[in-house]
């Protein structure tokens, strides 16, 4: 018999998106937030096809495409001469080849959205200001005064959910840091393009940037390697922390290194990944999103693997017993979360390569065709989630 009513830890992306997925087959959902209000936190996020896919599924896309960018195409470039060495195709090209738009949306406009269908759902009931760190599911049917037949850990990379599924992945520092910061369109040096997604790519670190339409204003990430493992997402750094970032493109672009120095306000976002682990408890907990496997953005499919797990993971809890269910999904979502962290690692080998290793990339990718390296993208946009 399919379950009825599940409580929900976080309604972050993967959060929200479960809660829908699940009032898409008839079952209700308490989801429980820390924060007192949803407001925006995070920075820009590239949501691609496999992802944007399901969000049509749950009634969200319609929200969102009037808001974000549909970039033409991403644009790989050297940091240093500033020329391009290749691109991916998107724009009306990813509608014909993976059957659904890529866009790029601050974060917060993605959690808008799925927050307003939400709220719009008589089987979604949100629980703001309620901080879970829980050791049975017990305390949760106490708080909601229900019972609930299980609980998904949605809560993130320092989830607490963690503490009901025995062998669940621990986070580790992954030697890398993300500086982030938000550039107004109108102050933007001329090298940030205002159609396209562009990372600029030097050895050891790269930049993304790209514009954020309802901001008027340019997202733009940096990562680099670095020392400090601070949990604190999003805190300011240090200026010996400041200077380590400044000392990994010293060799740029004087423009790219210009745009650097100016950002004093900078946030400061130690990367963390999990490795293999548990996802359940075989019994009546799930993890789903960062709290299952979080991972390098270097693919930029973290929160796209949130969306599918909640919408895969709600399908088999309405078609299959409960612990055959949780089987299931952790069996059918395990080999492709391996094969993206083994993209995103060499991603990052190819975008921080040094020396000639780099002279030999940007070699090969200057000879093959946009249209083989999106064939390349296949497996992880063309991806049609079951839900
Ligand atoms: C630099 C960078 C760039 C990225 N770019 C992309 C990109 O372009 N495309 C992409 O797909 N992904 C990208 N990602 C990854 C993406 O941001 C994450 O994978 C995604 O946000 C994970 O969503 P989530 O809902 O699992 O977790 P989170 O977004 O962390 O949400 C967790 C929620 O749970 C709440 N919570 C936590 N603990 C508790 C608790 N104890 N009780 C109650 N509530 C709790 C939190 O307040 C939050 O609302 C990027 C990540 C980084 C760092």
């Amino acid at each position: 018999m399919p379950i009825k009513a599940v409580a929900i830890i976080g309604a972050g992306i993967a959060g929200l998106t479960a809660a829908l997925a699940l009032a898409r087959h008839g079952i209700a959902s308490d989801i429980f937030e820390q924060a007192e209000v949803l407001t925006e936190v995070g920075a820009g996020l590239q949501i691609s096809p496999n992802a944007s896919r399901i969000l049509d599924a749950l009634g969200v896309l319609d929200a969102l495409r009037p808001v974000w960018l549909e970039p033409g195409e991403i644009r790989l470039v050297s940091g240093s001469s500033l020329e391009q060495i290749t691109s991916v195709p998107c724009g009306n090209f990813a509608m014909q080849r993976w059957g659904a738009p890529y866009g790029a949306a601050h974060r917060a406009t993605l959690q808008k959205a799925l927050l307003d269908a939400v709220t719009a759902n008589a089987l979604c009931k949100l629980h703001l200001g309620q901080h879970i760190d829980i050791k049975a599911k017990q305390a949760l049917e106490d708080l909601a005064g229900r019972k609930f037949d299980l609980v998904i850990g949605a809560d993130g990379v320092w989830s607490k959910a963690h503490a009901l599924v025995p062998g669940a992945p621990a986070p580790l520092f992954s030697g890398n840091i993300a500086w982030r910061f938000s550039i107004a369109e109108t102050a933007a040096p001329a090298m940030l393009d205002k159609a396209n997604v562009t990372a600029f790519l030097g050895p050891s670190s790269h930049l993304v940037c790209y514009p954020i339409r309802e901001n008027a204003a340019f997202n733009i990430v940096a990562i680099v390697s670095g020392n400090s493992a601070s949990r604190d997402w999003g805190a300011a750094g240090s200026q010996a922390q400041r200077r380590q970032m400044l000392r990994a493109f010293s060799g740029w672009n004087g423009a790219i290194v210009q745009m650097l120095e100016a950002q004093e306000k900078a946030s400061f976002w130690p990367l963390y990944e999990m490795k293999a682990g548990r996802w359940h408890n075989g019994e009546d907990t799930v993890l789903i999103g960062d709290a299952a496997h979080a991972m390098m953005p270097f693919a930029a499919q973290g929160a796209a693997m949130a969306i599918e797990d909640a919408f895969e993971l709600a399908g088999m809890l309405a078609t299959r017993p409960l612990t055959e269910a949780l089987d299931l999904y952790e069996k059918h979502r395990a080999p492709r979360i391996a094969r993206l962290r083994q993209r995103a690692a060499f991603n990052q080998f190819a975008y921080h390569a040094r020396g000639p290793i780099r002279m030999a990339r940007d070699l090969v990718l200057s000879l093959r065709p946009p249209q083989s390296l999106a064939a390349d993208m296949d497996w992880i946009y063309g991806y049609r989630a079951a839900g």
